[in-house]
Parts: structure tokens; C-alpha cells; sequence
């Protein structure tokens, strides 16, 4: 369970102070994926930052069952916007995906078969040898959704993880995301300034004002059957 408490955040200091984030209270119960939506510019990814401990906010405390989030990294994982960025271009896909589970002590054949079931996992268990640049913009994506699979994290983060690719990609890699957060009851935080993407991924759906970034709407999404 994720639990935020009066979390603030102000970039700069003096006249040019900005404050982002305005005391975020919220709690993620286990295998909940949670959509955070807001204007472009609202605190959105300084949320998310200092929810993975990339930004330190100037105050309030994030837990991950009990324990500062910092001191947890092990049960985070973060896919981002912008795939072309976050895979290293000269390591194979398997080699990308297999890299973090280093600093969970796998040795190198372990490490090559979470990668595998990781692989095959997104659908892409072919394209194991190949090259990032070789694979089109959603199935980069896709590997970088592989390599927060493989590390089993507690909490997987994503921040616009479909804003750079085609509309039919784009549902693609939503059903994925549902699929695969189904398949390992994992809790996800998505960030997304699209309100439909919300609904449609989300069990619930977190709105935040403009800065400095609080609360105004917090739904539970109960689409209707098929
Ligand atoms: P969103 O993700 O919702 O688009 P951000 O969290 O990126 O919003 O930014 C929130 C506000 O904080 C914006 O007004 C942005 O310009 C400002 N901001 C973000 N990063 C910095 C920074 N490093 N220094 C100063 N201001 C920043
Ligand atoms: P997004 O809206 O996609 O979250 P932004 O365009 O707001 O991203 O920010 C991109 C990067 O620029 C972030 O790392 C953010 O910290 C930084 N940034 C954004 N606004 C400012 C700002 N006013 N001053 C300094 N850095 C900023």
C-alpha cells in the first residue's frame, strides 16, 4: 500500500518561487491502478518524481507498505514518455531488460530468463536480439514496460507512458498495461493528461487542480461489462 501525506513541492525560492504541489494527500491500496489526470503544467511529473524519489519534495513523507520510499528503490519501477531516451541504444532489447535485475543480486542466466518471460510477456519474445533502434516507437515502449515487468516491482510508475505514439498504438499498449498488471496484481500509479485514457485504464482516477497542485476530484471507474 502507498500512502502520500501532505506531500509539497516548491521549485526556486524568493520572487521566482513556484509552488507545484500543494499538499497531496493520497493512499493506493495493493493492485490498484490509479490514474492521475491534470492540465499540461499542473505537478503532475513532479508528483510522480517525487514519488520515485528522483526530486526530493520540500515536504510530506511517500511509504510503500510502512517504509520511506526512498529507502525501498528495489520495489519501484518507472516506464517514461519518452522510450527513445530510456533504453540504451547499443545493448540488445534482452540486455536492456535484464540490466536493472542486477542490483537484485540474479546472476547472468537468471537475469537472461526474467528477461525472456518478460519479453514474451509484452509479445515481443522475437525481438530478444535485436537492437532498440531496429523496433518501432511502440514496441520500445512495450520493452520498457518489459523491464519494469521483470523487476517485479511492487509499484510500477508511468508517466505519459503512451503520449508519443500513434492512436492505435496507443490502445494497444493500454490493454497491455491492463493485461499485464492483471496477470502480477501489481499497483500502478499512470499519469496522463488524457481523461478518456483514464476511465479507461484506471480503477480510479485522481484529478488535480492547477498549481499549486492539490486534489479536487478523486473517482472510482466501474465501466460497464462486456
Ligand atoms: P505536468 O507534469 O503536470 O505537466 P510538472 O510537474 O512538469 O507538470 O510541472 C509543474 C510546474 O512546475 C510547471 O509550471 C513547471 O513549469 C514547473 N517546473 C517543473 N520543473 C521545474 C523546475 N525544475 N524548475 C522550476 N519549475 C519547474
Ligand atoms: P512534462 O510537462 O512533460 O511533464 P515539462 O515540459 O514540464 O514536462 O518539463 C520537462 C523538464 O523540464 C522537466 O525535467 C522539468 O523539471 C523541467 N522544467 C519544466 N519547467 C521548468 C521550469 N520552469 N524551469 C526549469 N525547468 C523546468
Amino acid at each position: 500500500m502507498l500512502e502520500i501525506s501532505n506531500l509539497t513541492h516548491t521549485y526556486g525560492s524568493g520572487p521566482s518561487a513556484h509552488h507545484a504541489l500543494g499538499g497531496i494527500d493520497l493512499k493506493v491500496a495493493e493492485g490498484e491502478l490509479v490514474c492521475i489526470v491534470g492540465p499540461s503544467g499542473c505537478g503532475k511529473s513532479t508528483l510522480l518524481r517525487s514519488i520515485a524519489g528522483l526530486l526530493r519534495p520540500s515536504g510530506g513523507e511517500v511509504l510503500l507498505n510502512g517504509v520511506r520510499i526512498e529507502q525501498t528503490p528495489d520495489n519501484l519501477a518507472v516506464v517514461f514518455q519518452d522510450y527513445s531516451r530510456s533504453l540504451f541504444p547499443w545493448m540488445s532489447v534482452a540486455d536492456n531488460v535484464a540490466l536493472p535485475l542486477r542490483r537484485k543480486g540474479m546472476d547472468k542466466k537468471q537475469r537472461r530468463e526474467a528477461a525472456v518471460e518478460a519479453l514474451s510477456e509484452v509479445g515481443l519474445e522475437k525481438a530478444a536480439g535485436k537492437f532498440p533502434w531496429q523496433l518501432s516507437g511502440g514496441m520500445q515502449q512495450r520493452v520498457s514496460i518489459a523491464r519494469a515487468l521483470a523487476y517485479r516491482p511492487a509499484l510500477m510508475l508511468m508517466d505519459e507512458p503512451f503520449g508519443s505514439v500513434d492512436a492505435q498504438t496507443r490502445e494497444d499498449l493500454e490493454d497491455l498495461t491492463l493485461r499485464v498488471r492483471s496477470m502480477h496484481n501489481m499497483t500502478i500509479l499512470l499519469i496522463t493528461h488524457d481523461i478518456d485514457e483514464s476511465v479507461y485504464v484506471g480503477d480510479r482516477v485522481v484529478v488535480l487542480s492547477k498549481s499549486p497542485a492539490g486534489i479536487v476530484g478523486d473517482l472510482r471507474v466501474d465501466l460497464p461489462g462486456p
